[in-house]
């Protein structure tokens, strides 16, 4: 007899995972070039050199150490190194003591939905959404509410929001840029936020903290602004991660950022620092702690994205799809061109291109592209979307 959740987790295979496994057993029938994944979220840009550098340089000096124990929440000099890229580029009033380094923003997010959920706790989340942030909510005993989509813009459909809000609301979770749309919220539209979940915090007589998952804080494209949320709403809680801003992902490096005027700050730092220990992270990987905080003012280079992302839209827009405008990370979120996304990402199939349905994201009748691939496969793929889309007329 096994905890019934967990193997119900552990046997689930992902929607993406199966479409991943199924491009494999594709390309050995037609061949690699000649299949069109879209599926899986992994950087398609090497790590700076400076990451390398770093690393072998560390190695070299320090064999004696490097692998040893750190603190808990992350090595004193490391977590003093992230305040200071904090406060010279956000003007952040950061202190390396609320800093918590972690496995990744995964862990970050645990820490905190662990380190903050009471029973009967409720987190609002925004759909489309990361589908793992019910795994982990659930995960901390509390209950995932979900905010329907604002399907023109992915901004926030405020009037369903506001409704959601009860005095079980503990937090809500935001994702800007996205993953899987891509967009970027604006900064009224934040403003907005913050204005709500002032005025229910004080209804309620607790703070309802925001929690802000920024694994694409440093992918945003020209002219667009990621709004640093602790300087619109007070009790914004930060969870990063180097997996995307320096393609680190399987080194599992990130952070928890709990500023000095969040209500009870000292506590929820402490809580979060016991989730971790109650997690059995024990400390995030020491080596990367060291590499990732001396370059943590660089990023991986990020531009073709950018250049990926608008080749891909106007070509869709072109053909007749439907795209709401991204800002920033590495995923598009059209309008599937059937209502039923899960039978347009089968027929997408016969055309060897691997979309993943947006059902899982929350948001049914679209689906996900995730361009962090070779420009040079995009162009290859586009006579294989207008084909999808032609089979459609
Ligand atoms: N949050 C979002 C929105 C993501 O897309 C991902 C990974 O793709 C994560 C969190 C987890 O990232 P990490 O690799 O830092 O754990």
């Amino acid at each position: 007899m096994v905890n019934e959740r967990m193997l119900g987790l552990g046997t689930a295979r992902s929607v993406i995972r199966e479409l991943f496994e199924y491009g494999k057993q594709r390309a050995a029938v037609v061949g690699a070039e000649n299949v069109y994944d879209f599926s899986l979220g992994n950087p398609s840009v090497p790590a700076p050199d400076a990451v390398n550098e770093t690393a072998i340089r560390i190695l070299q000096e320090n064999p004696d150490i490097i692998h040893c124990y750190t603190s808990a929440q992350g090595d004193a000099a490391v977590r003093a190194r992230f305040a200071d890229s904090l406060n010279r580029r956000f003007d952040a009033e950061c202190t390396a003591d609320q800093l918590y380094v972690t496995v990744g923003a995964a862990a970050s997010l645990c820490c905190v939905f662990n380190g903050l959920a009471c029973p009967g706790d409720e987190f609002i989340v925004f759909a489309p959404y990361f589908p793992e942030y019910k795994v982990f909510i659930e995960g901390a005993g509390a209950k995932m509410v979900l905010i329907p989509p604002e399907i023109e813009q992915f901004q926030i459909d405020f009037e369903a929001f506001e409704k959601a809000i009860t005095p079980n609301t503990k937090g809500v979770v935001v994702n800007s840029p996205n993953n899987p749309s891509g967009v970027v919220y604006s900064r009224q539209t934040l403003e907005r936020l913050a204005e709500i979940l002032t005025a229910k915090s004080a209804e309620y007589g607790h703070a309802i903290y925001l929690i802000s998952d920024e694994p694409y804080r440093e992918i945003a494209f020209a002219g667009v602004e990621v709004a640093w949320l602790p300087h619109i709403y007070r009790d914004t809680i930060v969870c990063y991660s180097f997996s995307k801003s320096l393609s680190l992902p399987g080194e599992r490096l990130g952070y928890v950022y709990v500023p000095g005027k969040v209500t009870d700050a000292g506590e929820v730092y402490a809580a979060v620092a016991g989730a971790g220990r109650s997690l059995g992270y024990v400390n995030a990987p020491s080596l990367f702690q060291q590499v990732t905080s001396l370059c943590c003012d660089m990023t991986a280079d990020l531009k073709v994205y950018e250049e990926n992302c608008k080749l891909l839209v106007d070509s869709l827009r072109e053909m007749g799809y439907h795209v709401a405008q991204p800002g920033g990370a590495f995923y598009l979120f059209p309008r599937s061109l059937e209502p039923d996304d899960l039978a347009f990402s089968e027929r997408a199939k016969q055309f060897d291109l691997l979309l993943v349905p947006g059902s899982g994201f929350g948001a049914p009748g679209h689906f996900r592209i995730a361009y962090c691939v070779q420009t040079d496969m995009i162009r290859r793929a586009l006579p294989k979307f207008k084909a999808l889309a032609d089979s459609y007329k």
